[in-house]
């Protein structure tokens, strides 16, 4: 199905030191429109030669103008790209859309503003970041002195391309810091428009390098081993921080990783049934379930089990499966031909162990072309089936009865995953006493996706290393050295 839109897409170069330019040996790839498998442009395919050349241009910009330039002067810069986002917000809605195949509703009302307040919430927040000073009796005056990393590589996934590059990228600049950037290479368009923005807001040349290109062999690989650069920030599959932590190792870089999940979604019979269902819509299928915090494996205590799987399955199949430039899509197309069989395999593995899928598990008819799969809920899987213990990251969800409270608890931590939980009741001390005992680094009570841009996010177990958010942020984009003066 062919949706007009005034925003056309946009082939996408590298941009180094200040210019957009093709790969030295002219290599590109095809973008594809995941909405109609159709070729939306061409990509730049970089390699190990134009990640060397970005990181040596970021070198120079780090030793160069970018040093002294205030933090006053930074934080301008930060609210001058978060403005010019803002001002190009349709634009980049649409290019998004188009590359990941997501509801252009949702990447006009969260993705762009999100990438936008990334920028504007750092602006802020470096102005009044302080540092630590001592007295140790009239002996010694101690203070801390926060420096730049330095290059830092900035690695990222399809699923939120421009909310993603812009949450890494603006502590990353707020610190002083020069980046190489590399987008996932189903979705370069955003990043690239980025570009253009910051160069307008004055960042100097050389400070933003972007290269296109693949994982490994490629200009990701090249990226963390290149040993000129400082750290990596990597958004990204456990397996891909694994290869990435092998290839770092050798110049000892900084690292920090926000990986998968797959995570628990409980709900206690006390909790209130209409928040829960249409939460757990949300925590299931926003993004076509291609977000690291959905929860796609859902426990209900049995005395509401029953009333749940009715009402949320009556639920699910209201959403509208359609065209991302539709404007009355709830689920738009998954990312990619590739990504689209992964997850079939899923609802595959999940009928030959047996399951029941209550509604999804096909393409939504008039859809012949696409990466489109239905909004999918099954039951009656046993906890070591695939579907239950690896992420699938589309819109598949198992549902899963439960007693008592620390089996439930007992099933949740029973993942090498550890990224985020949810949990639905109206006893206070439960809802405590649960927290404390689920492994997950974000843990929602009643709610959601709320964020708060100051607070820690970030996995542990194998869904991450680190934290971000406000001066978790701070630390890692930078160094701190301990100045001691005797008195
Ligand atoms: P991926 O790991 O396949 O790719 C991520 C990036 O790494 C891409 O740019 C890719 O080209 C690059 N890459 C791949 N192999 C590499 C290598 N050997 N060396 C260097 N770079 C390499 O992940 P994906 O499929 O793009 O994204 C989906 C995954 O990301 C899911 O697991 C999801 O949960 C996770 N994710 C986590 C968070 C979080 O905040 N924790 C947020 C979004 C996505």
């Amino acid at each position: 199905m062919q949706v007009e839109t005034r925003v056309r897409a946009i082939n996408c170069l590298h941009f180094i030191n200040g210019q957009f330019v093709e790969s030295q040996n002219k290599k590109t790839f095809d973008n594809i429109n995941p909405a109609t498998e159709e070729v939306l442009g061409t990509v730049a395919e970089g390699g190990k030669e134009e990640v060397d050349f970005a990181v040596r241009a970021a070198r120079r910009a780090l030793n160069g103008k970018w040093k002294n330039t205030s933090l006053v002067e930074r934080s301008k810069i930060l609210r001058r790209i978060g403005d010019l986002i803002l001002e190009r917000q349709e634009e980049l809605a649409h290019l998004e859309s188009l590359d990941t195949g997501k509801p252009f509703s949702l990447s006009n009302s969260v993705d762009v503003p999100r990438a936008a307040f990334n920028f504007h919430f750092f602006a802020d927040y470096i102005t009044s970041v302080s540092t630590d000073a001592n007295m140790q009796d009239d002996i010694a005056l101690h203070y801390t002195y926060r420096r730049p990393v330095g290059v830092v590589g900035i690695i990222k996934p399809w699923n939120l391309p421009l909310l993603l590059l812009t949450w890494k990228l603006a502590p990353c600049l707020a610190m002083g810091n020069t980046a190489v950037i590399k987008p996932a290479e189903w979705t370069p368009m955003t990043a690239t428009v980025l570009m253009e923005i910051c160069k307008e807001a004055g960042v100097p040349d050389g400070v933003v390098n972007l290269v296109h290109g693949f994982g490994p062999n490629s200009a990701g690989a090249a990226i963390s081993e290149h040993p000129d650069v400082d750290a990596i920030s990597f958004i990204g599959e456990p397996r891909t921080g694994t290869a990435i932590m092998k290839s770092a190792a050798d110049s000892l870089k900084k690292l920090s990783f926000e990986l998968g999940g797959k995570n628990p979604n409980i709900i206690f019979a006390d909790a209130d049934l209409d928040e829960v269902i249409e939460t757990t819509i949300k925590s299931s299928f926003v993004n076509q379930g291609e977000v690291c915090l959905c929860g796609s494996r859902i426990y209900v205590e049995r005395p509401v089990y029953e009333e749940f799987i009715e009402r949320f399955t009556a639920r699910v199949k209201t959403l509208k499966v359609g065209h991302p430039l539709k404007a009355d899509t709830n689920v738009g197309a998954l990312v990619s031909k590739e990504h689209y069989e992964r997850v079939n395999s899923y609802v595959e593995i999940a009928r030959n162990d047996g399951a029941n899928i209550l509604t999804g598990g096909k393409r939504p008819e008039g859809y012949e072309k696409g990466y489109y799969l239905e909004p999918t809920v099954i039951t009656g899987l046993d906890r070591n089936s695939r579907c239950v213990r690896e992420e699938i990251f589309g819109p598949v969800v198992t549902v899963m009865p439960f007693d008592m409270e620390e089996e439930v608890i007992m099933q949740a931590n029973d993942t090498h995953y550890g990224l985020s939980a949810t949990i639905w009741t109206n006893d206070l001390k439960r809802a405590h006493r649960v927290s404390h005992q689920i492994e997950a680094g974000i843990i929602w009570v009643n709610t959601w996706f709320l964020r708060d841009l100051r607070t820690p996010f970030g996995g542990m177990k194998h869904s991450g290393i680190g934290r971000t958010g406000g001066m978790h942020s701070i630390d890692f984009y930078s160094e701190l050295s301990n100045i001691t003066i005797k008195l």
